[in-house]
């Protein structure tokens, strides 16, 4: 069955006696006695309700309830008005995805999973997340494509359980002792990973004070918004553990670097027989992109600036953008090139059919992560669609070139704040289409309403308001 038609009786029937299994296997292990049912809001904020297991063969059959508020919330808890969207009356269902069903490493006793949101009469809720960026990824399929998709994760470490931020390691940037620092808590975290399947490629101490980076293999684009999900809560979790508090917000200290969330995304052929080739090397084009992968490429990078609503979503999120900062602050690509907000990676020769993919620079983790994956893909669509050429590689920080240089090089500094980015994604006809109607105005509402709560604020209190929230 499609995600878009009603749920049927069957596969109501199919999912309860799975669920039946799972359950009995966990009370045979007498490890976990509840399991966490998540989606994320379009503030990128992840909202749970738990369920015992007892309970997760209903759940997994009917969904767990959830007000349909939450599509109109913002960072603090409040909430805008928008047509046809949020408010108090209604149910939302939440259907547990069996399929990624994980069992916590760092917080024994409760298992994970994503949900997608049905309304009560079985349809796929119209503003859920993860549904629409499993449209997308069906839409590409339809078109002969597959996708791959990673989210790097940044994290800053405090070792203060107060609101405050006192970063819990002091030695240098990428240095050894600032990993001698935190030794144990680094470990530990890499052991919960790998118990939770999730295929961690690195971690290393990040540039800004009490900064870590995590990064994961490449997988399907939602299974990568998924895995997103599952990190961060074990970062969080692991953390907490060792007594230390952790903070994805785009920006934690005014004035310093901010955490990013880096999108790795590649384009593959998606060939009957299996056959599939990454497209993003060993082509004719500019350092090995094939003419596809390079369309798809031009497709992103000339929607960027709508792009941010959904990968830079927070007011916070400007504070970080900027240039000079290894935040990709200009629309432009290079290769390795760390301040262009689309940076090419060919990989090694021997290894660029694997390899490539394209880095795109500008977003962080306050992002929907599935809202961003859709929008991406839809965009990359677009690009295929036009056959569109990227302009000329840059390969220096476009901030040291003179304006007159950035203009003549097609380069474009993305919007410096959330109004403007908001602007921009309501001009989008390729997000207006992939999104609907409901969906535009919804996060542009909920959009608008973050810019109004943080009006007049200085850096430093916005930081401050934004700094615990994802
Ligand atoms: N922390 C930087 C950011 O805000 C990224 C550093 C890097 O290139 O990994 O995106
Ligand atoms: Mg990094």
């Amino acid at each position: 069955m499609g995600q878009w038609d009603i749920l049927e009786q069957r596969e109501r029937d199919e999912r309860a006696a799975r669920a039946r299994r799972i359950a009995e296997d966990f009370e045979a292990r007498g490890t976990v006695s509840a399991v966490a049912v998540t989606w994320v809001d379009n503030s990128g904020i992840t909202r749970v309700k738990g369920v015992p297991v007892a309970r997760l063969e209903r759940a997994a059959a009917w969904g767990v309830g959830m007000s349909p508020c939450f599509d109109t919330f913002l960072i603090d808890d409040s909430s805008v008005s928008a047509p046809g969207a949020g408010g108090p009356s209604g149910d939302l269902r939440l259907m547990p995805d069996l399929d990624r069903i994980t069992p916590l490493a760092a917080q024994p006793g409760w298992a994970w999973a994503p949900a997608d949101r049905y309304r009560q009469d079985g349809a796929v809720h119209p503003l859920d997340a993860r549904s629409l960026a499993r449209r997308e990824v069906e839409r590409l399929a339809a078109d002969g494509y597959a996708a791959r998709a990673a989210f790097e994760v940044e994290w800053c470490v405090s070792q203060s359980g107060g609101d405050e931020f006192v970063p819990a390691c002091s030695g240098p940037a990428y240095s050894m002792t600032r990993l001698v620092e935190q030794s144990d808590y680094l470990t530990t975290l890499i052991d919960a990973l790998r118990t939770q399947g999730v295929a961690v490629d690195q971690v290393h101490p990040e540039y800004a004070a009490g900064q870590y980076e995590l990064s994961v293999a490449a997988e399907d684009p939602v299974g990568a918004a998924d895995t997103l999900v599952l990190v961060r809560e074990t970062i969080r979790a692991v953390s907490a553990g060792f007594g230390l508090r952790a903070t994805f917000s785009p920006k934690v200290v005014a004035g310093g670097v901010g955490n990013g969330g880096h999108v790795h995304l590649s384009l593959w052929s998606a060939d009957a027989d299996d056959q599939s080739s990454n497209l993003m090397a060993g082509g004719d084009g500019r350092h090995g992109l094939t003419a596809d992968g390079e369309a798809f490429a031009g497709g992103v990078l000339g929607h960027l600036p709508a792009l941010l609503v959904l990968g830079a979503p927070a007011v916070a999120s400007y504070l970080r953008l900027i240039p000079s900062h290894w935040a990709g602050a200009f629309a432009c690509w290079g290769l390795e090139n760390r301040e262009a907000a689309l940076r090419f990676v060919a990989g090694s020769p021997g290894d660029a059919a694997n390899a490539a993919n394209l880095e795109i620079k500008c977003f962080d983790l306050a992002a929907n992560p599935y809202l961003l994956i859709a929008a991406l893909l839809a965009t990359g669509r677009a690009g295929l669609a036009a056959s569109a050429k990227l302009p000329d590689p840059v390969d220096v920080d476009p901030a040291t070139l003179s304006a007159e240089d950035v203009a003549g090089r097609g380069i474009k500094p993305l919007p410096s704040s959330l109004g403007g980015a908001v602007a921009a994604f309501e001009a989008d006809d390729v997000l207006a289409e992939a999104f609907g109607t409901l969906f535009v105005s919804t996060v542009a509402a909920v959009r608008r309403g973050e810019v109004a709560l943080f009006a007049g604020s200085t850096p430093e209190q916005i930081v401050e308001r934004t700094r615990w929230k994802h």
